[in-house]
């Protein structure tokens, strides 16, 4: 009789942590802690790996410089050699690779070690292994999504950057120079636009792509007929790229960097995830805001700004409202700087949102209305939504959305667009 024996693995079977969902480790993390599972360095456990393959190894041997968790062939390459060796299928998915075809390898990854502090510390509470997740290592994600704060990429202990795994020996967590643990600090609180780029690409981390390679330009082309009647001009122009670089994926056989996905994503309202399994049922186009709140690449055709602003600037005076006795509502602050509450949004999140709040604060204790809180509900929920690259939201829109008791005043769909118009001016 026929058996399948599972062959002794030459090493230990290690478990990749996160597999199938946004937190995924990276192939780096997991090499890192496989070394480590065999009282190996890192560099060792590489060397041994090239070796064993009948591969070179050259004598300033550095397997950091390896491009681990890329969409690379050579990320394809070592996640096949470590799936051999530890008998564990599906490594590639702790890289970029199988998203090869469909991403441009351009700007995909960071140049910079990054991490979430407060993550890590979570693992470390929780009496996890510590592990590097996949998306730290995309360019286009610099925020966490579970803690909302901007990722760090300087040891918070000695100050030094690409500290994370850029040794011979690593632990993942803790600095490669000092040894101190990387969880203990916190940043910024994110963008909600920064925010809303990374839970897309966590989205798009967690479920592996199905349009294959032959398929990547029919999807190109449905998106191009559906979001602008196959007009190549009008969706470059509608999710703010350049005509030649989209003329370019359909021409010369070129693939859209991942922050174009993102921008087609956000003007076509689909997440990545769908995206690339092809599905496009029941899909209804959004209203779109052509200001997108995402860095694209900069388009050579694009005109001059009407206007320069000096954001640093009104940022400044932004804290300086922020001091001032009186609490000043965003809607006077539009109006005094002659600034759009969008723009504002967009330019000075942080200042923009403690303005918000301590105006409400102020609200809250002088007056307290319904008709107030009615108007600050629906202030808020257009102010997040912009926040996320969108344009504006009906009343219909809004009003499932309110407090029960806002939700019974009399003519509340009359009072909800006096609210949205005043956010308008
Ligand atoms: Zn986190
Ligand atoms: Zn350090």
């Amino acid at each position: 009789m026929d058996m399948l024996i599972a062959p002794r693995s030459t090493l230990h079977a290690l478990q990749p942590i996160g597999q199938g969902t946004g937190q995924v480790e990276s192939l780096t993390s997991y090499f890192c802690r496989l070394a480590h599972s065999h009282g190996m360095k890192a560099r060792d456990l590489a060397a041994w790996t090239l070796q064993h393959f009948g591969e070179p190894i050259p004598d300033d041997y550095k397997w950091y410089r390896r491009a681990f968790a890329g969409a690379s062939q050579e990320s394809e390459q070592w996640s096949s050699w470590i799936a051999a060796l530890t008998g564990i299928g599906g490594l590639d998915r702790l890289t970029l690779a199988p998203w090869r075809h469909l991403v441009s390898n351009c700007s995909l990854t960071s140049r910079i070690d990054r991490w979430c502090p407060l993550c890590l510390r979570d693992d470390k509470a929780a009496n996890q292994p510590l592990y590097l997740r996949l998306s730290w290592d995309i360019a286009s994600v610099t925020a966490c999504t579970r803690h909302k704060i901007n990722l760090a990429s300087t040891c918070p202990h000695c100050e030094k950057s690409n500290v994370r795994h850029r040794a011979s020996a690593v632990i993942p967590g803790y600095c490669t120079a000092c040894g101190g643990f990387l969880g203990d600090q916190t940043t910024r609180l994110a963008e909600p636009a920064a925010i809303w780029q990374a839970r897309s690409i966590e989205q798009m981390v967690g479920r592996p792509p199905e349009v294959d390679a032959n398929r990547v330009l029919a999807l190109l082309e449905t998106l191009v007929e559906r979001m602008a009647h196959g007009r190549i001009t009008t969706f470059a122009e509608t999710v703010g790229l350049s005509k030649s670089g989209v003329w370019h994926w359909f021409n010369k056989g070129g693939i859209p960097t991942l922050q174009a996905w993102l921008a087609i994503s956000l003007c076509g309202g689909r997440g990545l995830d769908r995206l690339f399994v092809g599905d496009l049922e029941n899909w209804v186009l959004p209203e779109i805001d052509h200001q997108l709140s995402i860095p694209l690449e900069i388009s050579p055709r694009k005109g001059i700004r009407a206007r320069f602003l000096d954001w640093s600037a009104i940022r400044a005076k932004l804290r300086q409202l922020l001091e001032a006795p009186e609490a000043i509502s965003l809607a006077q602050v539009s109006k005094e700087l002659e600034l759009d509450q969008k723009q504002l949004y967009q330019n000075a999140n942080a200042e923009v949102r403690a303005i918000v709040s301590r105006y409400q604060g102020h609200r809250a204790g002088s007056r307290k209305n319904k008709m107030q809180r009615l108007q600050d509900q629906v202030t808020e929920l257009l102010q997040e939504r912009w926040g996320a690259g969108y344009s504006g939201m009906s009343a219909r829109d809004i009003w499932p959305l309110l407090d029960q008791d806002l939700k019974a005043i009399r003519h509340s769909f009359r009072h909800i667009e006096v609210a949205i118009a005043a956010n308008d001016s």
